[in-house]
């Protein structure tokens, strides 16, 4: 089973406010690190909350409002500064590969490191990654300009490693592959173990769905049904609900509707307006329809 971690690095909508910053969320899955959106002030975040952030490997940008990605060139900036050398992929709409190009093009930059830059797909569910450990793909959300979300999902291996029962053989880890692919081995005095003996059925695999801005469109379900984990913006309270239609926004209420509705197993709200001080009412509101409701709070750690 992967270790597979998000920390909020920033919860709230457009403005910096209370405390709290544009959306950036940072993702580990065993050694793989991702950020998604990357708010302006993301790389103040990354180091205040100690992430390992000299090791994300890959950026998923949502949509090209600015409270998701003004913190984009700063971080690699930095990361150019710092002498990075690993190389980098970013994830996000189109029009982000001609916007970091010139930024680079003015300042006459030129990077210490391998920059790669995919474009992401608005329609339909679209795998971008597929790595040893997991899986990452996009979903398209109902806004006011092309977005997506992302879903990243534990890799479904045929068997899972029991651990207490390992222990009891003399076995080179070098076979933990061969196990969870369901094969059998040989320990280190060359006699075979039956793969049954030591693996388990593989439990229901883990998965993280990241929704930022959309409208409450109930076709979006179909994209993170049974994550375990869902992030959904609720920028609003019920009592808010025409603004946030106006805005293309959603509410505590409709953000809990859709948890239920997909059958998750947690749902984090966040992308406040900053019109609310206090969150616990926004928390309170969406627990009457999905009780296992947390806000988004910056710094916090959730296991996926
Ligand atoms: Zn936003
Ligand atoms: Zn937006």
């Amino acid at each position: 089973m992967a270790d597979f971690q998000l920390t909020i690095l920033g919860s709230n909508s457009a403005i910096f406010n209370h405390g709290r910053h544009p959306t950036a969320q940072f993702v580990h899955v065993n050694n793989t690190h991702f950020l998604i959106d990357c708010g302006e002030g993301t790389q103040e975040r990354l180091v205040e909350h100690k992430v390992k952030w000299f090791k994300i490997n890959y950026i998923l940008i949502s949509h090209l409002h600015g409270d998701h990605y003004f913190g984009l060139m700063g971080l690699l900036t930095t990361f150019n500064l710092l002498r990075r050398k690993e190389k980098l992929t970013i994830f996000g709409p189109k029009e982000l590969k001609k916007i970091i190009q010139m930024h680079l093009k003015v300042s006459n930059a030129k990077l210490n490191f391998e920059l790669k830059f995919i474009a992401t797909n608005p329609d339909g569910k679209n795998l971008l990654l597929d790595l040893p450990n997991c899986t990452v793909f996009s979903f398209p959300l109902n806004h006011k300009i092309p977005t997506t979300g992302f879903i990243i999902q534990e890799k479904q291996f045929p068997r899972a490693l029991d651990l207490e029962k390992i222990q009891q053989y003399d076995i080179d880890k070098s076979n933990y592959k061969c196990l969870i692919e369901g094969k059998d081995i040989l320990d280190k005095n060359g006699k075979k173990i039956k793969n049954n003996e030591i693996t388990k059925k593989q439990e229901t695999i883990k998965s993280y769905a990241f929704c930022s801005d959309t409208i409450y469109d109930t076709s979006i379900v179909k994209y993170i049904k049974r994550a375990s984990l869902l992030y959904h913006e609720a920028t609003y309270m019920d009592r808010d609900k025409n603004r946030a239609k106006e805005t293309m926004h959603s509410t505590t209420l409709q953000a809990a509707q859709i948890a239920k509705k997909a059958q998750v197993k947690k749902l984090i709200i966040g992308h406040f307006s900053s019109r609310y001080i206090q969150l616990e009412e926004l928390e309170t509101e969406a627990q009457t329809i999905f009780e296992e409701t947390e806000l988004a709070l910056e710094g916090k750690t959730f296991k996926v």
